[in-house]
């Protein structure tokens, strides 16, 4: 199946992040797959007890499952919109006035057309739904698999590259801005991205807090390109970039001293919306399962939970989100 999977070029930005990270063997606070990893974990650490026994005790799987959304890219094709939103192919007044429900916003624009520009907005949302769903249901797989998937689609919603056409500065011979942004600052500089975390609180509207996270995310993007476009004039050309070996073949990448002036130009941008995403994910997480009722879970449940491949059979059967974001249960 794999073969017949034809890779967009925005899928290929994806690819060359995940494949950058594994040959640098990235730490714990890298962006791309090890970033979701991260964010998925340290979110169980704010949630209140008792769900953050369940949480905690489940730990490994959100943690691995936190990349699923994107590794389902290669066989599910109604996949990929779901992880971002071109903010810029809609013009600013049309782009406040989208309707925030799925099914009015398809009355207004066709199906086709929102997919095209991607349906993020919509689709964590419902994502959030059907984890409240899964509270009310008490289905602890179900639980686990939509969490971990919510935090993915959270997550990627705090990426000011993901909110854009524009988004490996492909358009503005920028080619790489998406592996520079999320890989190469965390690697050398994850260490001092880390913050302190907050406890969880209560989400009274997910999908107007969700606009207001993407809004925020996308004011930053004329950073992003601008202090890129600073250093490559600030850093002499011979010093831009430094080689690395993977396999048998030697590549280059931006150089140590070019990521810090990237970096510095940012002013710790990635560190904030990397804190931010573990807030958010743990508030969404708590506010579902205050929703459905603060259900009693079994912390111990499951003695195959932590059987990915499992997970992975149900994921290739489970095709509910045909739609985008409709507000009733799943
Ligand atoms: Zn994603």
């Amino acid at each position: 199946m794999l073969l017949l999977f034809k890779p967009s070029p925005r899928w290929w930005a994806f690819i060359t992040v995940f494949v950058g990270l594994c040959g640098q063997g990235f730490d714990a606070y890298s962006w791309g797959f090890a970033a979701h990893r991260y964010i998925n974990e340290s979110a169980v650490y704010a949630l209140p007890s008792p769900l953050r026994e369940f949480f905690e005790y489940h730990r490994l799987v959100l943690k691995e499952r936190a990349v699923s959304a994107d590794q389902r890219r290669a066989w599910d094709p109604l996949e990929a919109p779901c992880h971002y939103m071109d903010m810029d192919r809609w013009g600013d007044s049309e782009r406040l006035a989208l309707p925030l429900h799925w099914d009015s916003a398809v009355q207004c624009y066709s199906e086709k057309l929102l997919r095209s520009r991607g349906i993020l907005p919509w689709h964590a949302p419902r994502v959030y739904r059907r984890l409240v769903w899964a509270f009310e249901q008490g289905n602890h797989r179900l639980i686990l698999r939509t969490a971990a998937d919510l935090g993915h689609y959270l997550a990627d919603a705090h990426v000011p590259l993901h909110l854009c056409s524009n988004y490996n500065g492909q358009n503005s011979g920028q080619h790489g801005l998406h592996a520079l942004l999320e890989s190469r600052i965390p690697e050398y500089f994850g260490d001092t991205m880390a913050q302190t975390l907050r406890r969880a609180e209560i989400v009274k509207h997910p999908a107007h807090q969700l606009w207001q996270i993407m809004n925020d995310a996308y004011a930053h993007l004329e950073r992003v390109f601008d202090c890129e476009c600073q250093c490559r004039s600030q850093v002499p050309s011979h010093e831009q970039y430094a080689p690395f070996r993977r396999g048998n073949r030697l590549l280059r990448q931006e150089s140590i001293p070019f990521v810090l002036c990237y970096h510095r130009c940012l002013g710790g941008l990635m560190g904030r919306q990397l804190a931010s995403s573990v807030a958010h994910v743990a508030d969404w997480w708590m506010s579902a399962w205050v929703e459905a009722g603060q259900p009693m879970l079994r912390a111990q449940w499951g003695s195959d939970a932590n059987n990915m491949e499992s997970f992975e059979e149900e994921d290739a059967e489970d095709r509910w989100k045909g739609g985008g974001g409709e507000d009733h249960d799943p």
